[in-house]
């Protein structure tokens, strides 16, 4: 066990793993190398309407082919990256591919397809992120009506106008805006109604336990009807039955991902399935 100092905080995360600080140290180390010779690439999976069982839009999701170690998911290294502020960097690669592949995807003729991409809650906080988005979507071309930045409810714990506000203009470029897992945080009702955002991601553990979970079952609902009464569109995260599409087409739920349809997939794969 060992303490790593979270970004310029003077809170410590305590870590156990059972990974030595040498080991620590050098994975730190090959992450920064990552972003220098280009280890990471995006996977995507489709997001489907529930109505048509049309794909809609695709979220990007981030992996790294580590030279002797294969793909490592987002799980092992995002927490790294985020106590060590490399998610800026990395973030802000993830936006620009994800805009250049929207370009390249709507000069093929998909113009109507959202590309959903994961901004952390330290890279939404930072000063310079309207500037930064701002300059990536003049740099790339991408239409920000197809861009859906996902945030998850932790962003709103700051100072709530400094949130709004940000949200916002955001809104006023034309992005969409879904919050992601959502249930799984502390996002005040209060707060909810004040949001303008385009969607609420009910979070993969409400979903999987459908089947053995009345209790989860009455959440789900309550998220669905709480959805269309503020007027937010509602996708089902980690869908991976027929038994669970049914019930969320029963109570009105707007989309899905999930196994189900489709797992996360390579560019190759994702255009074969588009096109
Ligand atoms: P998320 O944004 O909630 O993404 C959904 C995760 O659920 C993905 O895991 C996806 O592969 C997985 N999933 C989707 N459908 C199913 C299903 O039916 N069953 C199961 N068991 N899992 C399913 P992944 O790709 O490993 O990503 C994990 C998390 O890492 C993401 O959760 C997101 O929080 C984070 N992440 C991924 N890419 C990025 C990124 O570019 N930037 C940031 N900041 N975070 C990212
Ligand atoms: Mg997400
Ligand atoms: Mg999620
Ligand atoms: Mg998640």
């Amino acid at each position: 066990m060992y303490k790593v100092k979270a970004n310029g905080k003077n809170n410590y995360k305590v870590y156990t793993s059972s990974m030595s600080m040498e080991h620590m140290m050098e994975f730190e180390h090959s992450l920064r190398k990552a972003l220098e010779w280009d280890e990471f690439l995006l996977y995507y999976q489709p997001q489907v309407s529930i109505a048509t069982n049309k794909i809609v839009g695709v979220e990007a999701l981030l992996r790294w082919r580590r030279p002797g170690y294969g793909f490592i998911p987002p799980a092992d290294f995002i927490p790294l990256a985020e106590e060590t502020g490399l998610i800026l960097a990395i973030g802000e690669k993830v936006l620009r591919k994800a805009c250049e592949q929207s370009v390249a995807w709507r000069q093929k003729g998909l113009t109507d397809l959202r590309i959903a991409v994961n901004i952390s809650t330290l890279q939404f906080q930072q000063t310079n992120f309207i500037e930064m988005v701002t300059n990536i979507i003049s740099e790339t071309g991408a239409n920000p009506n197809q861009i859906e930045l996902e945030i998850t409810e932790s962003v709103a714990m700051g100072p709530i106008e400094n949130f709004l506000a940000k949200l916002s203009l955001l809104k006023h470029m034309g992005f969409q805006i879904a919050i992601d897992d959502f249930g799984t945080g502390y996002s005040s009702l209060h707060y909810l109604s004040q949001f303008q955002i385009n969607r609420l991601k009910i979070d993969r553990s409400f979903i999987s336990s459908l089947e053995k979970s009345e209790k989860d079952e009455a959440i789900v609902k309550l998220i669905v009807m709480m959805a269309k009464g503020l007027n937010f569109n509602v996708l089902a995260e980690g869908v991976e039955t027929e038994a669970q599409s049914t019930f969320l087409k029963q109570i009105g739920c707007d989309e899905f991902q999930g196994y189900l349809f489709s797992r996360p997939l390579s560019l190759d794969e994702c255009e074969h399935l588009l096109f």
